[in-house]
């Protein structure tokens, strides 16, 4: 279970930005807190934490959005998406956004967070699921248990 495809890449709507990742992943997540669904402009957001090593921007100069605080979201300069973010004081890795994929066809959320936040029929079949965001500390074992038993693209 190594074979990840890599590397993959993404881009945003307009196409103007585009990103490679050369590492597999950390872990996936989809998280339902207001925050993220006021950013998604819906129910929650998807996203694959990679090694900050293995992330590329290939073309184009994304933005700062969000609240532009802590946790640099960063956005395209043109069509507004959110491609990325760099959480605050976890600087070993980048929260890729699932849905600018080229290829988001295998991506499954394998930890859900803020779930009591979400809304009762949003449903992401995660495996592991959180009613806040956890301790950082939780996230160790669950990146070992991804590891063996995320899905892979097919
Ligand atoms: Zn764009
Ligand atoms: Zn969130």
């Amino acid at each position: 279970m190594s074979d990840w495809k890599l590397p993959w890449t993404a881009r945003c709507r307009c196409e103007r930005v585009r990103i490679k990742i050369s590492a597999p992943p950390l872990i996936t997540m989809a998280c339902h807190c207001a925050g993220c669904q006021r950013m998604t402009a819906s129910a929650f957001s998807l996203s694959i934490a990679v090694p900050a090593e293995a992330f590329e921007v290939t073309q184009g100069a994304p933005v700062l959005g969000g609240l532009q605080s802590a946790d640099r979201h960063h956005h395209c300069p043109f069509c507004k998406s959110w491609l990325f973010t760099r959480p605050s004081g976890l600087d070993f890795m980048v929260n890729v956004r699932a849905s600018m994929l080229d290829d988001p066809s295998w991506f499954q959320p394998y930890v859900e967070t803020s779930r009591a936040e979400g809304f009762p029929w949003a449903i992401t079949g995660a495996k592991h699921s959180f009613p806040g965001i956890p301790d950082a500390s939780a996230f160790g074992p669950l990146v070992a248990e991804y590891a063996q038993h995320g899905a892979r693209p097919t």
